[in-house]
């Protein structure tokens, strides 16, 4: 009897990756912002996870721009990026205090 293939079930579990929607990256999803779509309308997540999401490097300013984000939010695009450039300041203050 030949050896059985390996099916999804043998397939080691870890964490899942993610890739940035702006430069394709992949990491670990701790090193992005995560931006979902709820009532048709993206916005950077910033309390529960729910609705469709899309996922931005978070320390990468370059793939903040909405000309990169186009591809995955279409006319939405800039106002995704300047959630992202606003919450900077935010992030910022909080591991200031910390
Ligand atoms: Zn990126």
């Amino acid at each position: 009897m030949p050896d059985a293939l390996p099916t999804t079930d043998t397939l080691p579990r870890h964490t899942p990756e993610r890739s940035c929607v702006a430069c394709r990256r992949k990491r670990s999803q701790a090193e992005f912002v995560r931006v979902t779509r709820q009532d048709g309308v993206w916005a950077v997540q910033t309390g529960n996870r729910s609705g469709r999401g899309a996922y931005v490097c978070s320390d990468s300013p370059t793939c903040w721009q909405d000309k990169k984000l186009r591809r995955a939010f279409g006319a939405q695009a800039a106002q995704v990026a300047a959630q992202l450039l606003e919450r900077q300041p935010v992030e910022r203050q909080k591991s200031a205090q910390s």
